[in-house]
């Protein structure tokens, strides 16, 4: 069964080892934000991708969230003592190496494609991951940063930098436009049995893949066999600040605010037990009743199966008998 998701970070990539224990893992094709990526130390740093590729590999942080388990920041530890620009941006010792190879690869000619499918090889990865392009594409946060005035950060000054502390007027993708979606990712969708959205941050995780050419419109066809789960449980994301960005979109911070954001391509709705009592506003939005309740909180790989499995129950739902 060839399944494809789209991905942000943590949050998908803790869905992810569940999804590959319930369907073979080269069935699996995962789409990911490119938004994030930044150029640190002249390094090109992809923070999607790597959660998804360590989460894939088991070699991920559980407690942290992101990058590698058993990492250490010697490095990043010298680099702030030498007051290197840029070296408020954490990159581990271990998770250097990531990011050194995949810029050698691209300033040799290799796209991030490929540069992405040779890390993944290096990690023994059966799935496809696929960046969702190969193009420049940065999310920029517009804040009100007084007594600055107003400040267009990368999502990472805004982030990592700043700490999220200030008041965001708007999200936007800078280069989406001139973006091209390689054509293996509006296949992946097209010709996928279940297309997952995954619990991902929906302004700046799966946002930026939607605002990519041809993707939405990808997704519509196959409406059906797409299915989320939302990343928003409770009224409250579990990590992130999924609840600072919603609102800038209009989006209510809740599990229907997700769905009615989706509502053009999607078929199924996967929430958490909390939220059972909002299932029928969700199917109203659907338009139908293929909403899954559940405990979507992934506290080890046995939880994210569970929840992999009745994903998929709900998009295989909508396939023809
Ligand atoms: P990134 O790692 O910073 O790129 O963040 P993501 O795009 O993965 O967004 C984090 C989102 O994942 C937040 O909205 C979290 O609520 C959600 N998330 C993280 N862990 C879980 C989980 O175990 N269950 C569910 N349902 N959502 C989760
Ligand atoms: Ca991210």
């Amino acid at each position: 069964m060839k399944v494809t998701a789209l991905a942000g970070g943590v949050g998908a990539g803790k869905f992810l080892r569940g999804l590959v224990r319930v369907v073979p893992p080269q069935d699996v094709t995962v789409v990911v934000n490119t938004g994030d990526d930044i150029v640190v130390h002249g390094l090109h740093v992809s923070p999607d991708l790597d959660s998804v590729t360590y989460w894939l590999a088991g070699v991920a942080d559980r407690e942290r969230g992101w990058g590698r388990a058993g990492e250490s920041f010697r490095a990043t530890e010298e680099l702030r003592r030498l007051g290197v620009e840029g070296s408020w941006f954490g990159l581990g010792d271990l998770d250097l190496a990531t990011h050194v190879l995949r810029t050698r690869l691209l300033l040799e000619g290799a796209t991030l494609t490929e540069s992405t499918a040779e890390v993944a090889r290096g990690f023994a990865i059966a799935s496809r991951i696929l960046p969702m392009t190969d193009d420049p594409v940065t999310t920029r946060i517009e804040v009100v940063a007084d007594p600055d005035g107003p400040l267009d950060l990368h999502f990472q000054e805004y982030w990592v930098e700043r700490g999220a502390r200030d008041q965001v007027k708007r999200v936007h993708f800078e280069g989406v436009e001139a973006a091209r979606t390689p054509g293996d990712v509006l296949d992946a969708i097209t010709q996928a049995q279940v297309v997952i959205i995954c619990p991902s941050n929906p302004v700046v995780s799966i946002d930026p893949i939607l605002a990519m050419a041809g993707v939405r419109d990808a997704l519509r066809r196959v409406r059906d066999l797409v299915v989320s789960i939302s990343p928003i449980v409770g009224g409250k994301p579990l990590r992130g600040m999924a609840d600072k960005l919603l609102p800038v979109i209009g989006v209510d911070v809740s599990a229907v605010g997700v769905a009615g954001h989706y509502a053009d391509f999607l078929g199924a709705f996967v929430v958490d037990e909390v939220d059972r009592a909002l299932a029928p506003a969700i199917g109203d939005i659907l338009g139908g009743p293929r909403v899954a309740v559940t405990d979507t909180i992934m506290v080890d790989d046995a939880a994210s199966e569970r929840l992999a499995r009745i994903a998929l129950e709900a998009g295989l739902s909508g396939s023809p008998a």
